[in-house]
């Protein structure tokens, strides 16, 4: 089985690459631009296994993704590329709506080129499985609710705009043309390889160096949280077993507030790494401007994935947050380059993490 994997070198994209070559009888082709956001650092431990390769091409670049769908003969294809990060996508929503929207778009012009071309079983075990994210479904009260497959979309940030709006034109190339899609829809990512712009890791990292610990507004915006190689479990079973034209939502049944979520960081490292001049990590916790459209809650129902496709998450929050604690303490030939390289003079966390 070969399998089309964009966005193999951004945080999940990484883990389902490293994941999906452990399998028997899988090829993994990697298609991924390498933005500021790619790193195949993140892929070092496949190391230079027969079943990889990377091609360092744009989704938008219809021409050449046909190309290398029908050179490595591919039976699947797991759409990550993207633009993932919301606070960017305020301050330029312009990229977004290329690689989110356009890019989505030519990728389904070529996949859909591709799949006409073939035939009998080939043709009928094709897949498109787009991958997306629980913010399509927009504000939750915080006492109220839980997204399903059913929830209207509503979302609020360009981010959340320019995955919806792909995830319409991925349900419109299967009811219109009969392309062979899956969609799911996921809530948080964290774990290990995660780019340090991103809550977690900027926390924990500023937190190892005993620098100010950023939080949105009071901190009381509530969201569910996956660990990524949960997420990337879940989305081989999506791409391989799920049903056509269904999407499924997949959450960690784990909802905290960001307060909490930067409290429990603080706790592990005071039990870890107690500071020098004594006191708690929290006392570094800085309350900073709340993002535009915040919105408040985001929930995830992931039943039809438990009942379906018999999925759950392994770690729990608290496994999966001291887990990846341990991997940023032992991984600084990851994150060192990417801190020392991309941080100086950005916004939010940026600014007071560098
Ligand atoms: P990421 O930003 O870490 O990685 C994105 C990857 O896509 C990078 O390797 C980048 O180089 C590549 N890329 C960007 N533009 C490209 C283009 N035009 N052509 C080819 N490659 C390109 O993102 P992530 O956090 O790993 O998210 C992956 C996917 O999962 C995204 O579609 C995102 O919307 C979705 N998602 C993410 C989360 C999360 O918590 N991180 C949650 C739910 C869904």
């Amino acid at each position: 089985m070969n399998i089309l994997v964009t966005g193999g070198a951004g945080f999940i994209g990484s883990a389902v690459c490293r994941l999906l070559v452990q399998r028997e009888g899988v090829r993994v082709v990697n298609l991924d631009k390498l933005t500021y956001a790619g790193n195949l650092q993140s892929l070092r431990a496949i190391g230079d296994a027969a079943n990889y390769i990377h091609y360092q091409v744009d989704v938008c670049d219809e021409a050449r993704v046909l190309d290398i769908l029908r050179r490595e003969r591919i039976d699947t294809i797991m759409h990550l590329a993207a633009e993932s990060h919301v606070d960017r996508s305020i301050d330029g929503p312009a990229a977004f709506v290329e690689t989110n929207v356009i890019g989505t778009f030519r990728l389904l012009n070529a996949a859909l080129a591709y799949w006409r071309e073939l035939s009998g079983e080939r043709q009928e075990r094709f897949r498109f499985h787009h991958i997306s994210t629980d913010e399509v479904f927009g504000d939750l009260p915080f006492d109220e609710g839980v997204f399903t497959e059913e929830t209207p979309y509503a979302p609020s940030s360009p981010y959340s705009a320019s995955k919806a709006a792909s995830d319409h034109f991925v349900r419109a190339w299967h009811e219109t043309y009969g392309l062979p899609v899956v969609l799911s829809n996921c809530s948080n990512n964290y774990g290990p390889f995660h780019f340090p712009e991103k809550l977690i890791p900027l926390v924990i990292l500023n937190a190892m160096h005993e620098r100010p610990l950023p939080v949105y507004g009071t901190g009381s915006n509530v969201r569910d949280w996956l660990f990524v190689e949960d997420h990337a479990r879940a989305l081989e079973l999506v791409a391989t077993r799920g049903r056509v034209g269904e999407s499924y939502n997949i959450g960690g049944r784990a909802e905290r507030t960001n307060l909490s979520v930067v409290q429990t960081i603080c706790d592990i490292f005071d039990e870890k790494r107690p500071r020098a001049g004594g006191g708690s990590h929290r006392d570094l916790i800085t309350f900073v401007t709340d993002r535009p459209g915040h919105d408040r809650r985001y929930a995830i129902d992931p039943a039809k994935m438990e009942r379906e496709l018999g999925w759950n998450a392994q770690e729990t929050f608290d496994s999966g947050i001291a887990k990846t604690v341990e991997w940023y303490l032992k991984n600084e030939w990851w994150w060192r380059p990417i801190r020392e390289k991309s941080y100086a003079g950005e916004r939010l966390g940026h600014a007071v993490a560098a």
